[in-house]
């Protein structure tokens, strides 16, 4: 797994994420140390919410402080302590940057999965094993080579507890080959992208409903076995509860697969990719299927915007207002909505008809051809279709502004 955040250049920053394999012991040091690291994040958002100061600069101080009093928090690695609390800062300073955003909150034993972070400082390679302070050492699942010394680490359990290192490294960027042309995608439910080339449509391919069944069985057994609450829950629940965990993950993998293989595919292709913006939560409060087609296109999305914006490619998100309603051969609105079962785009105005989706994607391109503005290759929003937007594509005339920019 590879993310990338930073480009310079010639080298970008990504994370390479590995299994880990610690034995009991290990388990044992890594659990206490993320309690230590929770205990101070907590208290870092008492001191916030008490109106103290929280800048990095201050916990950093209280931290050196606490160290000196409290034994138990010596007996943990300085280095993650103090990146927990680095890390508490960050996410309290973009909370007052972006409007709406909450709070950084309490972290709870029971429903908080262990994570820590350790830089340079902090951790080693040696012997093929991830050595960690006080004695630590973890033998990797090395599926892939390294491409530099990584700068930090992020240790980490998930829900079916699996352990994992992701490492920062750098790596060479190879420039993407040029590619021509423009694409158009619509999100959907029969098909997960629906494009205006068909050749690169991305099919619907139900991971998550193959496994519902089983899902649902899993979840019956949880049911079965739920103590009320206050009670610690009993082996055979976790066990249930573990094995649901495992079949939403095992859908979640089989999702981020098909969509990387589409996305690669799509990016080689198109230098301009205009896509739909969708957002999943309208439709997360439905049934089972929905909220698996839901899946499909959130990792579809999410992959193909990372890809595009990697290899420099021009991506622009359309609002989905109006995109089913427009006409992409005349630029007419029709006057009612479309229902959801009516699977063909029939135009009033001029008679186009086309497939629902073929048409709402063709329409997206043609916003972002109209509401094309000087080169870049970042991510743009742009507004629903206007009428005078199809019109210059039923011309056959590339709309004026786009004209000596291309
Ligand atoms: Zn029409």
């Amino acid at each position: 797994m590879a993310r990338c955040y930073i480009i310079f250049g010639v080298e970008e920053v990504v994370r390479y994420t590995y299994r880990l394999r610690p034995g009991a012991q290990a388990v044992r040091a890594l659990e206490t140390e993320w309690h230590r690291c929770r205990f101070l994040w907590n208290e870092a958002v008492h001191q916030q919410r008490t109106g103290q100061a929280s800048t990095f600069s201050h916990l950093s101080k209280m931290l050196t402080e606490a160290r000196a009093r409290t034994p138990w928090l010596r007996d943990g690695s300085q280095v993650a302590q103090q990146q927990t609390l680095r890390t508490y800062a960050q996410a309290l300073d973009h909370s007052f940057k972006v409007k709406g955003r909450g709070r950084p909150t309490v972290k709870r034993r029971r429903t908080c999965l262990p994570s820590l972070e350790y830089t340079t400082r902090g951790f080693g390679i040696a012997h093929g094993k991830l050595t960690l302070p006080k004695g630590v050492s973890i033998p990797v699942v090395w599926s892939r080579v390294l491409p530099s010394p990584p700068s930090s680490v992020r240790v980490y359990r998930d829900s079916l507890g699996h352990w994992y290192a992701s490492f920062v490294v750098r790596r060479e960027v190879k420039p993407a080959p040029a590619a021509f042309g423009a694409i158009g995608i619509d999100w959907g439910v029969c098909a997960t992208a629906t494009t205006t080339s068909p050749a690169h449509d991305l099919p619907y391919a139900g991971h998550r409903r193959r496994c519902a069944a089983e899902l649902a069985r899993a979840q019956r057994k949880m049911s079965r076995r739920r103590r009320p609450k206050g009670q610690v829950q009993s082996n055979g629940y976790q066990q249930a509860r573990r094995e649901a965990a495992r079949l939403h993950k095992k859908a979640a993998r089989q999702n981020t697969h098909a969509a990387r293989v589409w996305a690669r595919r799509v990016v080689a292709d198109h230098q301009v990719i205009a896509v739909e913006d969708f957002k999943p939560k309208f439709l997360a409060r439905s049934t089972m299927a929905r909220k698996a087609a839901d899946a499909a296109i959130g990792a579809a999305k999410r992959e193909l915007i990372e890809r595009a914006t990697r290899a420099g490619r021009k991506v622009v998100k359309v609002a989905p207002a109006y995109t089913t309603m427009t006409c992409a051969s005349c630029g007419a609105r029709a006057k009612q909505r479309l229902a959801l079962q009516v699977r063909i785009f029939s135009c009033e105005d001029c008679g186009h008809t086309a497939d629902r989706d073929r048409n709402a994607a063709a329409v997206i391109l043609a916003a972002t051809v109209e509401l094309d503005r000087a080169g870049a290759d970042d991510v743009r929003h742009c507004g629903p279709p206007s009428g005078a937007v199809s019109g210059a594509v039923r011309a056959g005339n590339p709309p004026a502004s786009a004209v000596g920019k291309g």
